[in-house]
């Protein structure tokens, strides 16, 4: 999808900005020579931005406005190294929670819903985004934020929430729950709004079927304002994204290339008008493509394929080139395993080795399927891991994300 003329105009507004603060996205630019952009092809001479070059700038280098103009950060976990912290104006603040209304008003969320938000309040930007969008569009939220989920349940079954936002993981525990507990009558949910997880047609299908709802997708990340960017509508065929905050391109992760619509490859975002913290081509590792055509719903704003993984979370097992994904795909084809797996590789007398844990739905021979999931990996993959199936239920549940690749080699 090739930047429009009123985009180009918003990234040489952002230039502009970020050359005049000297940030290292600035310097860069001035390195580079660049102070403005005027065509589509000066575009693609902009250098990306990665997520280190935001670890570096921390605490505050990012700020591309006036401190006094700065009314809130949010950061990104600190899993590996330093956490990322992005400044936010009252507009940044605003614009995202518009953003986020707009996502509620595609999943037919309206001001007579109660929105029950389980995601984390704090530093990070689940909960509050949740918070801001529902606010703007006149529904009651309720703020549960993460955890007890027996005290989940009497606040959804006493103020008869009918939308829950949640990540995929703590949806399915949550309705595991309402299962064993018998009370899905009691339960008077509607819709779902997930985020910020990779997640199987296995696990969406199962979350929508316990607890009879309708489920949506919402995409964001916080070095982007935060989850609320993008989401689909309900005819499922992928996530609009709101082109008039961002500019979003597919690249070759390898080369850094530009790939042509329909073309799966690495999600590049620059933001239009963002003030506190704009980021101009910044590589998101996320995968997908963009959806060539228009959606059936008849809205103008363009559409993204579902999250298939993260470009650097390949495995190389045996010589061969894995992606969690493809796992995931294989194992939704028996219908005798749950939604849940969990791949664990090791290296072991030499070499690396992978071990498949999956959960069995109901009373199936094991040793069999076992042999049966190993097989069909090796033919469609090319190697062999080791596979051990238990009961359903035996693996763990997460009320935030679940880790489904444990890497025991650099342990
Ligand atoms: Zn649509």
């Amino acid at each position: 999808m090739q930047i429009s003329e009123a985009q180009l105009k918003q990234v040489n507004r952002q230039v502009g900005r970020l050359i005049s603060a000297g940030n290292f996205y600035g310097k860069r630019l001035k390195e580079a020579g660049i102070d403005q952009v005027a065509t589509a092809e000066d575009f693609l001479a902009l250098p990306f931005s990665a997520k280190e070059d935001l670890r570096e700038a921390y605490p505050l280098g990012l700020m591309t406005c006036t401190e006094e103009e700065v009314v809130r950060i949010h950061s990104s976990s600190g899993t590996t190294g330093m956490p990322v912290i992005i400044p936010y104006t009252a507009k940044d603040v605003d614009d995202w929670g518009e953003m986020f209304k707009r996502c509620y008003e595609f999943a037919g969320v309206t001001k007579k819903d109660r929105i029950h938000i389980t995601p984390g309040y704090g530093l990070w930007t689940a909960g509050i985004g949740f918070q801001n969008g529902c606010e703007k569009l006149g529904a009651m939220a309720i703020p549960m934020g993460p955890g007890n989920t027996q005290k989940q349940l009497q606040m959804m079954m006493d103020l008869k929430s009918t939308v829950l936002c949640a990540t995929s993981s703590y949806a399915l525990l949550l309705a595991e729950e309402i299962e064993k507990q018998g009370i899905r009558d009691k339960i008077c949910l509607k819709k779902g709004v997930i985020g910020s997880e990779r997640w199987g047609e296995k696990m969406r299908k199962r979350i929508a079927d316990e607890l009879g709802i309708e489920l949506y997708d919402i995409y964001g990340l916080t070095e982007i304002y935060g989850p609320g960017i993008g989401i689909n509508c309900r005819y499922e065929t992928g996530m609009h994204y709101w082109d008039d905050y961002i500019y979003l391109e597919i690249i070759d992760p390898a080369t850094g290339e530009v790939l042509p619509d329909g073309e799966w490859g690495e999600i590049v975002i620059t933001t239009l008008v963002k003030e506190g913290a704009p980021l101009i081509r910044f590589r998101t590792h996320d995968m997908s493509r963009i959806i060539p055509g228009e959606c059936p719903c008849g809205s103008r704003f363009p559409r993204l394929d579902v999250i298939s993984g993260r470009s650097d979370d390949m495995m190389k097992i045996k010589g061969v080139n894995v992606f969690p994904k493809q796992i995931e795909e294989i194992l939704g084809r028996f219908g005798e395993l749950s939604s849940e797996y969990q791949i664990r590789i090791s290296h072991l007398d030499g070499r690396d080795s992978m071990r498949i844990y999956v959960e069995a739905s109901g009373s199936s021979d094991f040793k069999e399927l076992q042999k049966k999931i190993a097989a069909e990996v090796k033919a469609r993959i090319g190697f062999t891991p080791i596979v051990y199936v238990v009961e359903l239920g035996f693996l763990p549940r997460s009320e935030k994300k679940t880790k489904r690749v444990i890497d025991e080699r650099f342990q």
